[in-house]
């Protein structure tokens, strides 16, 4: 049975092989099972209930909490070509009545429901006539009160189960997986003798980073500006700080949303929708956002305040790459942080003992943020996950790739006017004297005075200020509590202070970005863009960001080597293989094959111009022998370059303009080429430039 299972997944949802934990719980379903599959977000839980829909005879009614979301979820089987629908309030009651008339007579093998539904007797008659195979509960935690989202309606399920003459097989799946939420899943639906799997939390795609000390603004307009294009959520603590991050991002160019209880329900929806159709590249939300979310592209989700605990961290964070594909999980820590999330608790009107819980979750939150140990270790072992790995290489703690750089100095002159300011005085007015400013407090306070008085002139009072606040962080200052907080020094600080010892702050490398890079990859998400408006479906429904790069990866030019991609399956390729297939075909300067897979060629189009370059001829005439644009040449030039054939450089850029561009690409960055061709003496070209930057590799690939 499983072997059919397999063939589904291939056919339909063009994947060749199972995630962790599909295999058995499609094993046990399939044998007629009641089961739980407790899965982390992005495990693939949805395919587990959909092939057997697909192998049972009958309806298989899925229960799913967010109305929102089940419209995608019903286009997204409709285009792998799997008669589904949905009902929910968002339905006039005679479509309603059709869709359950159609569904009596076995038109659809998938019947989404909204749980409010079944408070309905009425409903509940009605759809006793569809012949249902599967009960597939989604979200199952929303039945217990010890879940985060308790949904009462979820409580009407066994009514359902008890109502229907022929039970059917009950399922259940959720990512939320203590003890009590299990025990309260099981008891509630009514599962019978269930197998329960659970799967793990570990997301190994994504990458976790704890970013302390920095100035947050600063890192955000790096790292957004170093991943233009690539779809990303910030969540930030209040309604006040989300208002003016958006504005900020909005005035800085950037296609940015916000998403908080202060908009109007149709704001929320509009700009809910236009980042799942990619029309917002960014989403700046307080932590309202997410419940209703399914995109599966996001590849990174900030934090700019730390959450009051893991919990919340670990399930905001992990809506970045749902779909498999690499995410970035970054939290700027600031100590002030702590200083709003005991605030909230204490205004949090509950009993003691809950208050002490509250206390002890932050605890294990900020413990994250200053752990030195792999961060992967420590969320999966807050969880209780046995053989969690001591290491994992995929974190800020067991890859720090920052530089060492020694601020002893600097941080020896601030120590030194914090004592000699009594510390008595906040981090502006440290800074300020130390910058030797001559404002009215500097003065009246006799502050100018001071040995310490303009000894870091030659700093801004944002790089002093922000060097404190890496003090802070780092435990050799601590800022006292309340409305205005005094920079202190801590013990830490004395052996510095004394100089026998240094201070050594991490200090990020740049990322740049090349422009020509992933062109290809561009080319085919403008494809993606243009059928997700043409069909009214989010871009990612189309196909994933993993389906693109394989793309990418293996240009296939038929329609045989289109079905070996992952994501591709036979519905998929008939809609749109075609228009995906002719980009690549350009791409790679391909003919059209005359009969399907026999075309192929021996060599991929881009290592063809390389062994041309290599016997010596220029880009030019390849590009007219070949009948290719030049640009494109330099492009097949440059991808071998990334993909690690050996290039001769020398026949590229001419060696003594090197260094001089290479200066300008260090100083002006790699965004944008122009404005360092303008910069540079006419004679060097694009190509030049281009070629410094892919042999040095200033770019993230
Ligand atoms: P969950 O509901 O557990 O968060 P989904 O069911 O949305 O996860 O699946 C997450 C992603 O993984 C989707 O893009 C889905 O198409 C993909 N996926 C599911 N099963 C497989 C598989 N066997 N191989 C590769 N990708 C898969």
């Amino acid at each position: 049975m499983l072997k059919n299972a397999g063939e589904i997944l291939k056919q339909y949802f063009g994947y060749s092989s199972f995630k962790s934990g599909q295999d058995k719980i499609l094993n046990s379903i399939l044998q007629g099972k009641d089961t739980l599959g407790i899965m982390p977000t992005g495990g693939g839980k949805s395919v587990c209930y959909q092939i057997p829909a697909l192998m049972f005879q009958g309806t298989t009614l899925v229960i799913s909490p967010l109305i929102s979301l089940m419209k995608d979820q019903v286009d997204a089987l409709n285009s792998l070509g799997i008669a589904a629908t949905y009902i929910n309030s968002s339905l006039a009651g005679n479509e309603v009545e059709k869709r359950i008339f159609d569904a009596s007579g076995g038109k659809y093998k998938l019947l989404y429901v909204a749980p409010e539904r079944l408070e309905s007797k009425r409903f509940i008659n009605s759809i006793k006539s569809i012949p249902i195979s599967m009960l597939a509960v989604d979200e199952a935690h929303c039945v217990s009160q010890w879940g985060h989202d308790f949904r009462p309606s979820y409580l009407a399920i066994s009514t359902l189960i008890k109502e229907l003459t022929k039970r059917p097989v009950i399922t259940a799946f959720t990512a939320t997986a203590t003890e009590e939420v299990t025990q309260d899943i099981v008891r509630l639906l009514s599962l019978k003798k269930p197998s329960i799997y659970v799967t793990g939390f570990n997301r190994e795609n994504l990458f976790f980073s704890v970013i302390r000390g920095e100035n947050k603004k600063d890192f955000i307009a790096d790292y957004i500006a170093s991943h233009r294009g690539q779809a990303g959520i910030i969540y930030a603590a209040t309604r006040k700080e989300v208002d003016n991050l958006q504005h900020w991002l909005q005035r800085e160019g950037y296609a940015v949303g916000k998403y908080h209880a202060g908009l109007t329900d149709q704001e929320r929806i509009r700009s809910q929708e236009k980042f799942l159709y990619d029309d917002l590249q960014i989403m700046v939300a307080t932590n309202a956002f997410g419940m209703g979310i399914d995109k599966s592209n996001v590849r990174y989700v900030i934090h700019y305040n730390m959450p009051k605990n893991m919990e919340a961290y670990y399930q905001e964070a992990g809506r970045a790459g749902r779909d498999g594909e690499p995410g970035q999980c970054i939290l700027l820590y600031s100590s002030q942080d702590v200083q709003i999330q005991k605030f909230l608790i204490e205004q949090n009107q509950v009993a003691p003992e809950r208050k002490a819980n509250e206390y002890k979750k932050l605890q294990g939150m900020v413990d994250y943020c200053h752990t030195t140990h792999c961060l992967r270790e420590t969320i999966l072992k807050y969880f209780d996950e046995e053989n969690a790995p001591e290491t994992c290489n995929n974190c800020s703690n067991c890859k720090d790739d920052r530089e060492l750089v020694d601020r002893t100095v600097e941080s020896q002159k601030i120590m030194s006017c914090i004592l000699r300011m009594q510390e008595q005085y906040g981090i502006s007015l440290v800074a300020n004297v130390l910058k030797g400013s001559q404002s009215k407090k500097v003065v009246q306070n006799g502050f100018n005075r001071l040995s310490t008085y303009g000894l870091m002139k030659e700093y801004t009072t944002k790089e002093i200020s922000d060097l404190m606040h890496v003090l802070i962080a780092e435990g050799y200052i601590y800022l006292t509590e309340g409305q205005y907080p005094v920079a202190k020094l801590q013990a830490k600080a004395i052996p510095v202070l004394k100089g026998h010892e240094k201070f050594f702050q991490r200090v990020r490398k740049k990322e740049l970005v090349n422009e020509t890079d992933n062109s290809l990859f561009e080319q085919l998400r403008k494809m993606r863009k243009e059928i997700s408006q043409r069909n009214n479906v989010p871009p990612y429904i189309v196909f994933s960001d993993g389906t693109l790069r394989e793309m990418c990866k293996h240009c296939p030019t038929d329609e045989r080597e289109m079905l070996t991609i992952k994501g591709v399956g036979q519905a998929k390729l008939e809609q749109y293989g075609q228009d995906f297939l002719k980009i690549i075909r350009d791409f790679v300067g391909a003919s059209v094959p005359n009969d399907k897979g026999h075309d192929k060629k021996e060599q991929p189009s881009h290592v063809v111009s390389y062994h041309m370059l290599q016997e010596g001829l220029s880009i030019e005439e390849i590009a007219k022998q070949r009948n290719l644009k030049p640009v494109t040449v330099q492009d097949h030039i440059f991808r071998c370059g990334v993909e690690g054939y050996e290039i001769l450089w020398d026949q590229l850029i001419p060696q003594k303009f090197e260094k001089i561009i290479l200066e300008k690409i260090k100083e002006l960055g790699a965004e944008k080429l122009k404005p360092i061709k303008e910069e540079l003496p006419a004679e060097i070209d694009y190509m030049a430039i281009k070629a410094v930057i892919c042999k040095y590799k200033i770019f993230k690939a």
